[in-house]
């Protein structure tokens, strides 16, 4: 998202939570709960350029989030649960809420497992099996990295040369968000090649990046031990599915699934499909989910969880607890469920000046 996006919509959410839009809409909109969705929990504030910074929120934020929940009376349940009051919903009389964590973070054992544990708050945490191993690419922040450096950038994506100026911070996350997003509608082996590319003119190494920040096999161990820890799986190597041919999809899927299993011994029932959006998991990819028998799947599309979810629980919306967004009233008019159905309403209405 841009800065300027990331701007109105905070002004938006802002305006609903103050106009009171929010708790009145919350009726018809908020639904029946909702899955939220975090990556990294880090102590300190971001300066400067920092694009990544969306995935990382504090600790204090997220001890203050379930403050805010348990007191606003949401449950919060665990995935499984989730997947079982779907069933039943006329039986839920109060709100729900799911933690869940993609991509298993070193961080996520250091500094959220001991927020969870204080509230004895149930949370799923999703890991990419070659990222566990070591040699995951973890080349949004590896871009990040060689753009931080570099004072110009010029690399060619889709047959198109690109030479954008990286000199200040605003143009360097202008350069970023611009490279980032067309290599996240190119092929996954191009994309990876082409920020490696980048990095080497950098003079930037980023082989210990997955090391560092991902949980190895053991630090996994560790955080399954806990009986509030659900591990789901997040493919092998965080390809965006709807890239790959159905074979090689499916591989993804069954083949991480297996590995966690295997290194866990237990069942692994629950799925979040790398990056998330319409662009990276359509309808195949939930019918593969629905296919091999999980519980529940998840995606990046922003909405809380209805009725309607019980008919396709492979295909599940979340809300994004966004390092941008880490004041509690953003999360409690988002969990409203207002902004989606006023942006759902918006482009039904204007789909043009949503396009643009
Ligand atoms: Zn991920």
């Amino acid at each position: 998202m841009s800065r300027r996006s990331t701007k109105y919509l905070k002004a938006a959410l802002t305006a609903l939570h103050y106009s009171g839009a929010s708790e009145l809409l919350s009726p018809m909109t908020g639904g029946l709960g909702a899955i939220l969705m975090l990556h990294r929990v880090v102590p300190g504030k971001f300066e400067g350029f920092s694009p990544n910074r969306i995935l990382t929120i504090t600790p204090e934020f997220l001890d203050q989030t379930i403050r805010q929940l348990i007191e606003a009376g949401f449950d919060i349940l665990s995935l499984d649960e989730v997947a079982a009051r779907l069933k039943e919903p006329a039986k839920i009389s109060r709100p729900f809420v799911a933690f869940t964590l993609d991509d298993a973070y070193r961080d996520n054992l250091e500094y959220a497992a001991p927020v969870f544990r204080r509230y004895g708050v149930p949370y799923a945490v999703y890991a990419p099996t070659d990222y566990i191993d070591g040699h995951g690419d973890l080349w949004w922040l590896s871009l990040e990295q060689a753009i931080a450096k570099l004072g110009h950038v010029d690399c060619v994506i889709d047959a198109r040369a690109l030479s954008l100026p990286s000199a200040t911070v605003a143009e360097k996350d202008a350069t970023y968000h611009s490279i980032y997003w067309r290599l996240r509608k190119t092929d996954e082996t191009v994309a990876r090649t082409i920020t490696a590319e980048l990095c080497r003119k950098a003079g930037v190494d980023t082989r210990h990046l997955c090391r560092d920040l991902v949980l190895d096999w053991d630090g996994l161990r560790q955080l399954a031990a806990d009986p509030l820890v659900t591990i789901g799986a997040h493919t092998q190597r965080h390809y965006a599915l709807s890239k790959l041919g159905a074979g090689a999809a499916r591989h993804e899927m069954t083949a991480s699934i297996a590995r966690l299993e295997a290194e866990l011994r237990r069942a692994v029932k629950h799925f979040s499909y790398p990056f998330g959006d319409v662009c990276s998991a359509g309808q195949r990819e939930f019918d593969m989910a629905s296919e091999l028998g999980l519980t529940t799947a998840v995606t990046t599309r922003k909405g809380v969880i209805g009725a309607r979810h019980a008919a396709s629980p492979t295909a599940l919306p979340r809300v994004s607890l966004n390092g941008d967004y880490q004041l509690l009233h953003y999360t409690k008019t988002l969990l409203s469920g207002a902004p989606f159905a006023l942006y759902d309403l918006a482009k039904s209405i204007l789909p043009r000046a949503i396009a643009a």
